[in-house]
């Protein structure tokens, strides 16, 4: 039979991934939502959050996919409601945040899932396999995309929380701190805040082990999503967000877009073994980025 989950904040994401994903899926049924104005056809829209927790019972797991920084709240009523949880990335604002909702959902004994879309692109386990006993020279990110395409009108992300480049570049380093043989650390940042604007618009990042990252989301026409990977035994590079991976410039694995299908495979399967899968180590580079960047003002933005 399958589960029945509710989705809330049916925005951009939710309409363009996790409502196709969810009916697709022979797993889950989209029973429920909540948004204050989105609403999916054929499916029972709720006006408030708490009014969907106490007339579904039934619905026993929760997803939310609405932007960070009003995420902790309907979190911790999801939990404390008893519903497993499913969080769209990054998880939180803050880290104490999401080790709050570690707590809390190890108390009521539900399932919470800080999902990270990106590693779950077809070619990662490819690009991590061709790691493995490499002796690494330079790995370098170039996560290059075009912030009125991806955000439009999305002023959230360039406030307080918002994380702004780091929203897009929280997915390189999702996929950066699966592929690694080794764990990194920052060592030195530059960000580029706009004159009128709270979070950063691109980033060049620098990492022990030879990684760099650099970040920008002011890039019109083609999109750029590599990671290029420079060792003793050779060079290769995942491409497309992780959909491709080339070594050399041999095509080596190439797939469709699986991520949120894969996404809920995987709460489905957290669901049924009673088990949790919160890694932050994405967000503890971030973190780490705040903590160190130099901070250097660049031209105003508007939308
Ligand atoms: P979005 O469209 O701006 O927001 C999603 C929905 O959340 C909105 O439509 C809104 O629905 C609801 N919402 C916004 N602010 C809220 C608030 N203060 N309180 C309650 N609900 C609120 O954002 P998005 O692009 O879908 O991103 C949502 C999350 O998904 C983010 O964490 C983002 O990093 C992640 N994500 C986004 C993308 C992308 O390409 N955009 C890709 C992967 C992951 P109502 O107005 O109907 O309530």
């Amino acid at each position: 039979m399958r589960q029945k989950i509710a989705l809330v904040g049916i925005g951009k994401i939710a309409v363009d991934q996790h409502v196709p994903a969810l009916r697709a899926s022979a797993e889950w049924e989209l029973a429920a939502t909540f948004s204050r104005e989105g609403a999916v056809a054929g499916v029972e829209a709720f006006s408030g959050f708490d009014a969907l927790l106490a007339a579904r019972p039934d619905v026993k797991v929760v997803s939310l996919a609405i932007p960070p920084q009003p995420r902790f709240e309907y979190a911790a009523k999801a939990i404390r409601a008893g519903r497993h949880l499913m969080l769209e990335k990054p998880p939180g604002q803050t880290l104490s945040e999401i080790h709050e909702l570690q707590a809390m959902a190890k108390a009521e004994g539900v399932s919470l899932y800080a999902t990270w879309h990106s590693r779950l692109a077809f070619a990662v386990p490819a690009a991590k396999a061709w790691l493995q006993g490499k002796r690494v020279k330079s790995i370098q990110i170039n996560w290059k995309e075009d912030v009125r395409r991806w955000h439009p009108g999305q002023d959230w992300v360039f406030e307080p929380g918002g994380m702004g480049v780091f929203d897009p570049g929280i997915n390189a380093l999702s996929i950066l701190t699966a592929i690694l043989p080794q764990p990194v650390h920052l060592t030195a940042a530059t960000l580029e805040y706009p004159a009128n604007r709270q979070t950063p618009i691109a980033a060049e990042l620098a990492f022990t082990g030879g990684v760099s990252a650099s970040f920008d989301w002011r890039q019109e026409g083609p999109q750029t999503w590599d990671i290029v990977m420079v060792t003793e035994e050779g060079t290769a590079t995942l491409r497309n967000g992780g959909a491709r991976f080339f070594i050399g410039e041999m095509l080596a694995a190439e797939g469709p877009d699986q991520e949120y299908a894969a996404l809920y495979a995987h709460m489905a399967e957290l669901v049924r073994l009673g088990q949790s899968d919160v890694d932050l180590s994405p967000m503890l580079h971030v973190a780490d980025a705040y903590s160190l960047g130099r901070r250097v003002v660049t031209e105003a933005f508007h939308f």
